[in-house]
């Protein structure tokens, strides 16, 4: 309730009840009794003609009549409709002296129709199960989604930004990797309201075979034989290392050097008569490509290209533009991702191409730093992320990608897996993938 105190010569002219009640008067203009408002808060003003005290009150609490004493206003305000449904509400004005009472309908309408989600994309990794999904939503809402999440908590819907959980059970056994969407539907039809998705993706560490899978019998560290035991495994990645010869041949080897020979001071002529331990010659990232590139079906293995770091900057960029020409030349772009421990080569590739995939190698970059400077991910050695345990969890959160090498031993997989690492590079692939399934 309010009083309105009238101008003081009114008052002291006519404000006294005792005298003549004829004298007073309360008056709002009929074309002020009734007054819309969008769904929006906001406020209007209504003149109003008395020269007596009044008393305002309002049918319903959103709606808040408040007189101006200065003006001979009286200034009707409104909450926001958060409901889609239009609403109502009886403002009275009323003054003791005149015993009369003005009703002023409030109309106000109601929100338009709203939902929206703060999340396109889930991932969740080996380690997370729980999830949750931030709605906004002025309707009610359901969620359909796959048997293998569960809302945690019932999630029964709130008008306005609501959490609701999830839980996701663990993978089957076998399965290292699923996909799934939760469709965010609502409870009858509304204007310009589709429904939503939310694609879910549940995977544990991807395999990456180290230098190939070359702890089998026949193959060898860099192999052609290795890389198909890679594929031949399903690995996600085989890994190589790529040097650029003198005349502009990418050959794989690990080291500088291979039996004596300096490969980027060597010319291929040089290199063709040397062997590797299972009689091949040393492969040629072109004779890689070729071999990813003849996989057939959904889940192709990945050539994981190491580009090592020659002895200057101008062979480092060479290579980078051999190796991405070689990629380009053979449509093999989404069949390759990158690797170095040269900042210099990673950026060349970024340079080329800020879509590449390009993590680092050399540890030394937090993942704020990597995330900066335009790369896909980090693959550390196992050391970096023990010394370091919030790095996969703060790479996750900037977005980027983590990989970890080189992981032999059960108890060392298992640490990664329980870090939640995207990839897990091992020279014991055969090994990984067995304690993915258990
Ligand atoms: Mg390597």
């Amino acid at each position: 309730m309010h009083k309105f105190l009238i101008p003081c010569i009114i008052l002291l002219l006519s404000c006294s009840k005792e005298n003549d009640s004829e004298q007073f008067f309360l008056r709002i203009d009929d074309s002020q009794r009734i007054q819309n408002f969008g769904a929006e808060a906001g406020h209007l003003s209504l003149t109003v003609t008395t020269n007596c005290a009044i008393e305002t009150s309002s049918s319903q609490e959103w709606c808040t009549p408040v007189p101006d004493y200065t003006a001979n206003n009286l200034k009707i305000s409104v909450t926001s409709n958060v409901s889609t449904e239009a609403r109502a509400a009886v403002v009275t004005v009323s003054s003791e002296e005149v015993k009369q009472i003005i009703s002023i309908r409030v109309n106000q309408e109601g929100a338009k129709p709203v939902v929206s989600v703060n999340e396109a994309d889930i991932t969740l990794r080996s380690n997370e199960f729980n999830f949750a999904l931030e709605v906004t939503s002025n309707v009610p809402i359901v969620f359909d989604k796959p048997a293998w999440i569960t809302e945690k908590g019932g999630n029964t819907w709130k008008n306005g930004a609501e959490t609701y959980t999830f839980t996701a059970a663990p993978l089957p056994t076998g399965v290292s990797i699923r996909e799934g969407n939760i469709v965010i539907n609502t409870v009858g039809t509304f204007d310009g309201i589709l429904p939503i998705s939310v694609h879910v993706t549940q995977q544990q560490p991807r395999i990456i075979a180290h230098r190939g899978y070359w702890n089998k019998v026949g193959a060898a560290e860099n192999s052609l034989a290795s890389l198909n035991n890679a594929i031949e495994l399903g690995a996600y990645g085989s890994e190589l290392d790529v040097w650029i010869t003198v005349d502009n041949i990418l050959v794989l080897n690990h080291d500088a050097t291979y039996a004596g020979v300096n490969i980027e001071s060597a010319t291929s002529a040089t290199i063709a008569p040397l062997r590797l331990s299972n009689g091949e010659p040393l492969p040629t990232l072109q004779q890689c490509i070729d071999i990813v590139k003849r996989q057939t079906g959904p889940d192709k293995t990945k050539l994981i290209i190491e580009i090592k770091t020659h002895s200057s900057n101008a062979n480092n960029k060479k290579c980078v533009d051999a190796v991405v020409q070689a990629v380009n030349n053979s449509q093999a772009g989404d069949l390759v991702d990158y690797i170095a421990f040269s900042s210099y080569v990673c950026e060349e590739l970024l340079k080329i191409n800020p879509q590449h995939r390009v993590a680092y190698l050399n540890g030394d970059m937090r993942p704020e730093t990597l995330k900066a400077l335009g790369y896909w991910g980090l693959d550390y050695q196992m050391n970096i992320l023990k010394n370091n345990t919030d790095w996969v969890n703060r790479a996750i959160t900037e977005g980027l990608t983590t990989n970890v090498w080189t992981v032999n031993t059960r108890s060392d997989m298992q640490y990664f897996i329980d870090m939640g690492v995207d990839f897990i590079t091992t020279d014991e692939p055969f090994i990984l993938k067995n304690l993915l399934n258990e």
